[in-house]
């Protein structure tokens, strides 16, 4: 063992990710996982079908560091159908490992060291990490409860000469807050301003609700005028197929943009898993509804968990989009998200997330806990009825 320590600055000082540290707490007192968002049910055979037909017709070997063709194209046509955006498969569509990966590639391509970078928090955590890793400057604009809308002059005075890049993430994980065309337009109308790029992680696409506050669903910010040219698009099949450990992400954008995260990526992973790649292109051709069904079904489900919450006196916020609902839990005596966590098992036999950790402004997310939906039914059902059979006050 070197006697030097052995973590490098940039990351000595960033918790490891609260979603291992969760799960490995529900794994460790067989508790009801309601915290880090992955499906228990796994998304359509006929992808894993053409894995696996991928893997036997010999796809085996490194893929293009862009992405396999079929999938570019597949994902070009995933963004005419659903958004009339038409970017050109062999130049402003990059494959990653993941949004994750796209991400990293994104900061690392276009962010240098002083920086400013504009983000909403809470922050999804591996925003935080990245950044740090880039050596960039956060601004965070909150979104803060109870209705964790954007607070449109903060915004305004966020964004500025010096800022470099706006990472946008909508849907929103944790809060589910999808933005709206109107809350979107300010923050086109100050990137073009200010001449900045926009990144925007748009993961939750389509785990969107019939009910949202804008009816029109989620709206992808490159589609609003002068946009396309200035916005990198980040999306994945994790989500969307509920294929989370496949890692199978993209970016789509301007070929400067998407040379950008190609040029990142090349030294990260330099190309992603080539048997997955032709399975994703199969959902997006020939499974499109799927995620849409996915969405009715985890409505439903959203319900079931949020009226179970508020039954256990824990009010959630009700998310238009994703697969999370936040509470506040100070009422209960419990001023400290994490602390309520932590206890949470032994308390009720239930795990949940304390999101007080991806704010810079810990007063604003402290008393702040996230429950996942995307789980079956039964389980959403059986979580909900310990919740409401425990005492969780303090
Ligand atoms: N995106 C998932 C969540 O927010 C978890 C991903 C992870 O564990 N890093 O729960």
């Amino acid at each position: 063992m070197p006697t030097a320590k052995p973590l490098a600055a940039r990351l000595a000082h960033i918790p490891p990710t609260v979603f291992s540290e969760m799960s490995a707490l529900a794994v460790r007192t067989g508790a009801i996982n309601l915290g880090q968002g992955f499906p228990d049910v796994d998304g359509p055979p006929s992808v894993v079908a053409a894995a696996e037909a991928a893997l036997e017709a010999g796809a085996n070997q490194y893929a293009p560091g862009i992405g396999v063709p079929a999938l570019r194209a597949a994902i070009s046509r995933h963004q005419q159908r659903h958004y009339g955006l038409e970017p050109d498969p062999d130049r402003e569509v990059v494959v990653t490992t993941g949004c994750t990966e796209a991400v990293a590639a994104a900061l690392l391509g276009l962010v240098d060291p002083g920086d400013e970078v504009v983000v909403l928090e809470p922050y999804y955590d591996s925003y935080v990490a990245m950044l740090e890793m880039c050596g960039a400057r956060r601004r965070p604009v909150t979104l803060r409860a109870p209705d964790f809308r954007p607070d449109l002059d903060e915004l305004r005075s966020a964004v500025t000469d010096d800022t470099r890049l706006i990472l946008l993430n909508t849907p929103h994980n944790p809060t589910g807050t999808v933005l709206t065309r109107d809350e979107l337009q300010v923050v086109a109308d100050l990137a073009i301003e200010h001449d900045v790029v926009v990144v925007t992680d748009e993961v939750y696409e389509h785990l969107v609700f019939d009910d949202a506050r804008s009816a029109e669903g989620h709206v992808p910010i490159a589609t609003l005028p002068g946009m396309w040219e200035r916005t990198l698009t980040l999306s994945s099949a994790g989500k969307s197929y509920s294929f989370t450990g496949w890692k199978v992400g993209w970016a789509t954008g301007p070929e400067p943009l998407v040379q950008a995260v190609l040029a990142a990526k090349q030294w990260l992973t330099f190309t992603s898993g080539s048997p997955l790649q032709p399975a994703v292109a199969h959902a997006l051709d020939h499974e499109p509804d799927w995620p849409l069904e996915l969405a009715r079904d985890l409505q439903l489900r959203r319900d079931l968990l949020c009226e179970g919450l508020a039954a256990a006196g824990l009010d959630p916020r009700v998310p238009e989009g994703t697969y999370f609902a936040t509470t506040d839990v100070s009422h209960l005596g419990w001023p400290d998200g994490r602390a309520f966590c932590l206890a949470l098992p032994e308390l009720a036999g239930v795990v949940a997330i304390p999101t007080q950790g991806f704010y810079d402004d810990r007063e604003a997310g402290r008393q702040l806990v996230r429950w996942a939906f995307c789980k079956e039914r039964d389980v959403i059902g059986e979580g909900v009825r310990r919740l409401a059979a425990a005492d969780l006050s303090r």
